[in-house]
């Protein structure tokens, strides 16, 4: 068959409108029919070529849409269910056995290296194989190829272009402060990086009952968003002088989490001067530079019981946690779409160019 796809010939190059070929899907495989798609950053870090991946390529894993055709051994969906695609796990490593299928041993090569085990593509042009299977989706086209690992299958009403950014950047947010870091109500929280992961740390926040939530963002309109989503602080990095001072001016003896989704270093490498004791600081964005590192006070760190975790995912299992923030979302506990705009999906390019230049925080693409 063929389908209309963004296609990336080369490394931080514009995507191509083009209609290339998929094949059937394979045993275990599900073909899914892409009604809506969320332009997430690990798109952009992949499509950077900075992780190693092959071009041309086609990227997107925040798929959502309605099931096109099942490979053999496929019990969990059939054609015509609405499904919401996210991350891919292997399904046999320990960290898969142990339903933490965000720490699979074999999650970067599965996810952001966009391979599968054997090396094949389902996806060409004039015969020349184009590399797919990013998050196990590859969902910036028309007709994606995912899994049954990576597929949660949506009751007949959902609403695909509203639920489709759950599938990664919404539940990684929430998922920080609610699964990873374990917020317990009345504690206080700081989230530096007011894009849509750290808006949607301030919605996990808010829904843990956390009392104090302070959102560090440089750009003005990210700040409002974030008070009008459940911030009770906002600090201006640029504006704030020491950034230590600015956060223990609000909470004197510290925050107990810090979500940072920025991979700022020089922010980054004050957060162990702003936890309370037991603070726990959780690093979800990428920095930079690869060989980013984090200093740690060593005796303040060991008095003060502190922690660093890293985040994949919020720590979400598929079927486990998706369901619980659609739930939410219903029930008007976690609006995300507060910060979604949406486009045509051939205006894609557009869409990325807006979350750059701040008139955008979070783009949905929409197939017609
Ligand atoms: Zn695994
Ligand atoms: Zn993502």
């Amino acid at each position: 068959m063929q389908t209309l796809a963004a296609v990336l010939h080369q490394p931080a190059g514009a995507f191509s409108l083009e209609t290339i070929d998929i094949a059937e899907p394979q045993a275990g495989e599900i073909r899914v029919a892409v009604k809506a798609v969320g332009v997430c950053h690990t798109d952009l870090v992949i499509g950077s070529g900075a992780l190693g991946n092959a071009f041309p390529t086609v990227l997107g894993h925040e798929g959502a849409g309605i099931v096109d055709a099942v490979g053999a051994g496929v019990t969990s969906v059939r054609p015509g269910d609405k499904v919401l695609l996210s991350f891919n796990s292997c399904g046999h490593c320990p960290r898969c056995d142990h339903d933490d299928p965000a720490y699979c041993h074999e999650f970067f090569p599965r996810n952001m290296l966009c391979t599968r085990p054997d090396g094949s593509s389902r996806l060409s042009r004039d015969g020349l194989a184009i590399a797919d299977n990013c998050f196990g989706q590859s969902s910036f086209a028309a007709l994606a190829i995912a899994n049954e690992r990576n597929v949660l299958k949506l009751p007949e009403d959902a609403d695909l272009a509203t639920l489709a950014p759950l599938g990664c950047g919404i539940q990684t947010g929430v998922g920080a402060v609610l699964r990873s870091l374990k917020a317990q109500a009345g504690e206080t929280l700081l989230v530096i990086g007011g894009g849509a992961v750290g808006l949607s740390a301030v919605l996990g926040g808010v829904l843990a009952g956390c009392g104090t939530i302070v959102l560090v963002e440089p750009q003005a309109s990210r700040r409002d968003m974030g008070q009008s989503v459940g911030a009770t602080h906002v600090i201006d990095p640029s504006a704030a002088g020491d950034i230590v001072d600015a956060v223990r001016a609000i909470a004197l003896t510290g925050v107990d989490m810090i979500v940072d989704t920025s991979g700022h270093m020089p922010t980054l490498a004050r957060t162990p001067d702003m936890i309370a004791p037991m603070g726990r600081i959780g690093l979800v964005g990428v920095p930079g530079a690869l060989d980013a590192v984090l200093p740690l006070p060593m005796i303040k760190w060991l008095t003060v019981g502190g922690t660093v975790r890293g985040i994949v995912e919020g720590d979400s299992d598929i079927t486990g946690f998706l369901p619980e923030l659609i739930a939410h979302h219903a029930a008007g506990r976690l609006p995300f779409d507060r910060f979604v705009t949406r486009y045509p999906f051939t205006r894609i390019n557009e869409a990325i160019a807006d979350t750059s230049n701040g008139t955008c925080i979070k783009p949905v693409l929409i197939f017609d």
